[in-house]
């Protein structure tokens, strides 16, 4: 399977800065077209940039949201729908990542229901799950995360409309990564409970997440049941998202 090169920008940039770093990713794609045979990729801009963003991207760059509501059009100030999403083209959607579970209160419940409208629409989930530092220190990993993923993915998850991201909190934007082994060990542990829960669980792509670089990538990607990256600081600069892809061998 390709692995799946995921930035998510995150509250970052401007329009212009946007277009500019979609534009470029574009180029280098086109300088060396190559890197298709090995990677997919997909971009998640802030929601007021999804649009233009999508003018300056082509086949080759998903365009995807990093968060979307659980219900379906109306009274819902604040709130972009799933519909509203796959009207605008996008193919992919964050959800539960840690700082919307951390900052906005989301719940492997509310997870669940945002997946549910997201399939619905046609999207497919990029579902964030992983533990805290402190649970890491008590050995809890794997309690936490086989919890996140029994709770948080919908009964509609197939691996065809969903992808899983392993993003330990304490990994994300702070330039610690988990060791080879830990995500080694993480990654075969929910291969196992997607196993107990899907039938095509071998298919469905399991991302790490938590300062991936440049220099880390390629031993990252080496790891048995990586299936991609999902990348946040280094997929604002063109050069190191790129250079990620380039670690795919
Ligand atoms: C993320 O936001 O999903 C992420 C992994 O961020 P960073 O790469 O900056 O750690």
């Amino acid at each position: 399977m390709k692995k799946l090169i995921a930035g998510n920008w995150k509250m970052n940039g401007t329009m212009e800065s946007a277009l500019a770093l979609g534009s470029s990713i574009v180029e280098a794609i086109q300088a060396a077209p190559q890197i298709l045979e090995r990677c997919d990729f997909v971009v998640c801009p802030p929601a007021l940039h999804i649009v233009p963003v999508e003018t300056v991207l082509t086949q080759a760059v998903s365009l995807g949201a990093q968060d979307c509501a659980a219900t379906e059009n109306g009274a819902f100030t604040g709130d972009l729908s799933a519909a509203m999403l796959k009207n605008v083209h996008c193919e992919y959607v964050i959800l539960g990542h840690s700082e919307r579970r951390q900052y906005h209160g989301e719940t492997d419940e509310t997870v669940a229901a945002k997946a549910a409208a997201a399939h619905a629409k046609g999207l497919i989930t990029i579902i964030c799950v992983g533990e805290t530092e402190a649970q890491r220190d008590k050995g809890q990993q794997n309690e936490v995360v086989g919890a996140q993923i029994a709770a948080s993915l919908p009964a509609c998850t197939t691996a065809g409309n969903t992808v899983l991201a392993y993003e330990p909190v304490w990994a994300i934007g702070t330039g610690k990564t988990a060791t080879p082994d830990d995500i080694g060990a993480m990654h075969a542990f929910i291969r196992a409970a997607l196993a107990k829960k899907l039938a095509d669980a071998e298919n469905l792509r399991i991302l790490y997440g938590g300062s991936v670089k440049p220099g880390n990538a390629a031993e990252i990607f080496a790891v048995a049941n990586v299936d991609g990256a999902l990348i946040g600081g280094a997929s604002l600069k063109t050069e190191d998202y790129m250079a990620i892809a380039q670690g795919v061998k």
